[in-house]
């Protein structure tokens, strides 16, 4: 009936679940800094793959931290990137695990694309993440809320999780990109990729705009998008329950989700 691995995902899908709960503490803070200047949010959608290493070594030299929305469906092909991002400072957020317009897709699926995402980040790397970003930016006041409830949002940098400066960088050649980057205002939120496609002008851009305008600012995790914990404490009061039953007792709703979220992951074939 069950596979081991369908288990074994089953229960790590429960405590992210039940760490993203109503009951935890908001274990993110944004680091207290004396560092005046500007701050930028470098960000890179749709990764991680074969050239992230080569946009982190860029980041690592202007001891700059950014956000990756990756795609599960990439990241369970290289898992140790995951972890790579995380052990150098930067955040991870979901972009679904098919990177599919989500405003086309029933709710459930459009669920399990986020929910399916957010089990292998938890599995890999043992945080939670906290926000997304939606693929082409697409999506709804329903989406939002459906998100929250799994832990994720997207509100506290800029209303419907888009960006402020599109680099364009997966279309386009280097002068492009550069002129986009030259663009860039404080506080903007700056979307390039991070590795998957075959962007070596976005990265070659990114350095050459570094070179120029890198000791001019701070360059920052997004805000909501500092990690949770899987092993945040339940409260007093359901510490002694097991954790099915924690979790039926506080999300009945979602619990039925998850299963029938289950069925269709089989279904679809994204694990096994
Ligand atoms: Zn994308």
């Amino acid at each position: 009936m069950f596979t081991h691995q369908t288990i074994r995902l089953l229960a790590v899908w429960l405590f992210v679940a039940m760490s993203t709960s109503p009951f935890q503490s908001n274990s993110g803070t944004e680091p207290v800094t004396d560092d005046d200047r500007p701050v930028v949010y470098l960000t890179f959608d749709n990764g991680p793959g074969p050239r992230t290493p080569e946009f982190l070594d860029v980041l690592d030299q202007w001891d700059a931290k950014a956000t990756f929305f990756v795609i599960g469906g990439n990241a369970r092909n290289s898992p140790e990137m995951l972890d790579e991002i995380v052990s150098r400072g930067h955040a991870l957020g979901n972009h679904t695990w098919t990177h599919r317009d989500l405003t086309e897709l029933r709710p459930l699926e459009a669920l399990t694309e986020l929910q399916a995402t957010n089990v292998l980040v938890a599995e890999t790397v043992g945080r939670t993440m906290r926000c997304w970003r939606p693929p082409f930016g697409e999506t709804s006041d329903d989406l939002i809320e459906m998100a929250a409830t799994i832990g994720l949002g997207n509100e506290s940098w800029i209303p419907s999780g888009r960006w402020d400066v599109d680099t364009l960088d997966w279309k386009f050649g280097y002068e492009f990109v550069l002129s986009r980057l030259e663009s860039i205002e404080p506080d903007d939120v700056v979307l390039m990729h991070g590795g998957m496609n075959p962007d070596p002008e976005g990265l070659a851009a990114l350095m050459t705009w570094l070179e120029a305008n890198g000791d001019d600012y701070r360059f920052e995790t997004l805000p909501g998008c500092t990690p949770g914990t899987i092993a945040s404490p339940p409260p007093d009061s359901l510490a002694a329950a097991d954790p099915a039953t924690r979790y039926i007792t506080t999300n009945p709703n979602l619990w039925f989700d998850i299963q029938r979220g289950s069925a269709y992951l089989s279904a679809f074939g994204a694990l096994r």
